[in-house]
């Protein structure tokens, strides 16, 4: 059996024609069901339907052998204990700075709050900005409004998020896309599955 590890919402709806290209199609639709474990129309592969922070560390432990996550969270968890073989292009977006729409250029000390902590950690410090750090687990694009911080680190896709609250996006950190992401001692154990899974994927990649 292969265990794949998988967040609901976007990068779900995303993974989910990779996925039927391989012959995956879940059997109930986690949107709708309240079911953790998603049998598949293939007997030797389940889906389980955890948070998109949760995916590195079901494969890093080896609860799913694969799993599909967005760049954003895997630099977070840091990603030396999983190979990561695979860009799937889906669920794209850009992590970004931003904040009030006519804030001045940041210089100087700045106080930033993100959930994306390591990342903004690094960032601002190879550009030797001294950076205070605030922790945030949603609704980032509040805390310029209400003076928590100067600005953010968040995801930006449309940019109709921020402009809603005022604000606007001002550097980008990295363009972001789901990654599958495998188990080591997995790719050792299920070769031969996950070899052909990966080609698979592969091939569809390369067709669109
Ligand atoms: P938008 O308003 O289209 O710029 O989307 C921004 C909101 O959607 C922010 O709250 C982001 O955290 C979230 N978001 C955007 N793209 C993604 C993605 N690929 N994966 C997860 N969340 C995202």
């Amino acid at each position: 059996m292969l265990t794949i590890a998988v967040s609901k919402g976007r990068i779900y709806e995303e993974a989910l024609p990779l996925l039927q290209e391989a012959g995956i199609t879940p059997l109930d639709d986690p949107e709708k069901s309240r079911k953790l474990i998603l049998r598949t129309t293939r007997d030797d592969v389940q889906l389980v339907i955890i948070r998109a922070t949760d995916v590195p560390t079901f494969v890093e432990y080896g609860a799913a052998d694969l799993g599909i996550a967005g760049k954003d969270v895997l630099l977070e968890h840091g990603a030396e204990s999983l190979y990561e073989p695979l860009d799937l292009n889906i669920a794209c977006c850009k992590l970004m700075t931003a904040t009030h729409k006519d804030a001045p250029e940041i210089v100087g000390r700045v106080r930033v709050a993100t959930k994306y902590v390591k990342t903004a950690q690094r960032y601002f410090a190879q550009r030797g900005i001294q950076a205070e750090i605030i922790k945030l687990y949603g609704s980032m694009e509040l805390a310029p409004l209400v003076g928590l911080a100067d600005c953010i680190v968040d995801l930006v896709d449309t940019g109709n998020t921020l402009k809603a609250n005022g604000l606007e996006a001002r550097d980008l950190i990295m363009n972001i896309s789901s990654r599958l992401v495998v188990n080591k001692a997995a790719m050792k154990m299920k070769h031969q599955a996950i070899a052909a899974l990966l080609e698979q994927f592969e091939q569809t990649l390369a067709q669109r």
